[in-house]
């Protein structure tokens, strides 16, 4: 919670169990940590001196001895569409993206968790731009922070997030874990696990881990209905096979009416047949699952392509007619590269987005 330059303890990032152990250390009622929270999250502080309701000896303390992380964005690029992509600069100089997506009535931000991706999907650009380390909760967390701070200066609030940017989330599970902590508490996002969703390519152990520990959607990549296929497109698959995935999607506990959402990624003439879509709705059958389809976007680190709209509907369909409940997700954001799939960030590729 330290960086190198600078020795006092990062307040932000840390989960309110651990703030409160954190000033109990100086004797400090366990109120103080939720008014630190609103102060950091609810406020958007980035110092001491401005939290007035707390005493003047406390502050002294605070000041002496901890701080408040935080970075804006170096780089702010807006869609036609209204999507706004933002590129974090780290304080060690690494780069990560976000995405703010509006829709209607939900402000929905698209996070990272690690900078760049070990997984090497083949159709991911972010996989393709190479992995150099997993993020900080403060790090992971600031992200909403900024959105949320920019969204309340006109007059909006930041509805749902998404664990869609960079890297996997549940090769990072402690971090991530620590973050999703602080969306849901109501003393600083008091976003409803509903409205977080934790997307993984099948990280399988540490899926129920995380399910147990806080009340979250889950989406899992599932990008093929059968193991050599998956494993082609996705190596995780060989460590984690679909049949003990796909066991572990119908396993998740899940509040009355909810479901797992499995994403399929369509890539033309690679598994987008209809004969994959029935062997897709055979495994789902009668389970809590429903698909959304994200027809492949392009970027220049992969050889795929987008299938035709009418391969999609029919893709669609079948899974449909298998009794899966199933949308095609809408591509939001593309002309800026914030679409899924498309997110890099890392300083080394900066150069060339
Ligand atoms: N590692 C996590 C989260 C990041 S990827 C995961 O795998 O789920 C978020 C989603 O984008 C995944 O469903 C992934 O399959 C999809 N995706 C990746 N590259 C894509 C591309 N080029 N076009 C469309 N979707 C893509």
């Amino acid at each position: 919670m330290t960086s190198g330059t600078d020795e006092r303890t990062d307040l932000k990032g840390m989960t309110l169990p651990e703030l409160e152990a954190f000033l109990a250390r100086w004797g400090k009622e366990r109120y103080r940590a939720r008014q630190l929270f609103r102060w950091i999250y609810q406020k958007h502080a980035g110092d001491f001196a401005a939290m007035t309701d707390l005493s003047k000896e406390l502050r002294g303390i605070l000041a002496t001895s901890c701080r408040i992380s935080g970075f804006p964005a170096e780089r702010v690029e807006t869609s036609a569409d209204g999507t706004e992509k933002f590129l974090f600069r780290l304080e060690d100089g690494e780069a990560v993206e976000s995405v703010l997506i509006p829709d209607e009535g939900r402000r929905t931000l698209c996070i990272s968790s690690q900078v760049g991706c070990p997984l090497l999907c083949g159709f991911c650009a972010t996989g393709a731009a190479g992995f150099r380390r997993d993020m900080t909760s403060s790090e992971i967390v600031q992200q909403a922070c900024f959105a949320a701070k920019r969204l309340a200066e006109r007059g909006e609030r930041l509805s749902n997030v998404v664990f869609m940017g960079l890297g996997e989330p549940l090769l990072n599970a402690p971090e991530v874990s620590r973050t999703i902590g602080i969306l849901l508490s109501q003393f600083a996002f008091g976003i409803s696990g509903k409205r977080v969703t934790i997307s993984t390519a099948g990280i399988v152990p540490e899926m129920m881990p995380l399910a147990l520990k806080h009340p979250v959607s889950f989406a899992v990549s599932i990008n093929a209905a059968r193991d050599d296929l998956r494993s082609l497109l996705m190596p995780i698959n060989r460590k984690y096979p679909l049949r003990e995935l796909v066991a572990e999607m119908k396993r998740i506990p899940l509040q009355s009416g909810r479901k797992v959402t499995a994403e399929y990624v369509l890539l033309a003439g690679v598994n987008d047949s209809p004969e994959d879509a029935r062997a897709l709705a055979s495994s789902f059958r009668g389970a809590r699952i429903k698909v959304n389809l994200i027809p492949f976007n392009p970027h220049e680190a992969s050889p795929y392509r987008a299938p035709e709209a009418e391969a999609v509907d029919r893709f669609r369909e079948v899974l449909i007619a298998g009794g899966v409940q199933t949308i095609t997700r809408e591509r939001r954001g593309a002309d800026i590269r914030a679409a899924c799939g498309q997110l890099r960030g890392s300083v080394h590729k900066y150069g060339n987005i």
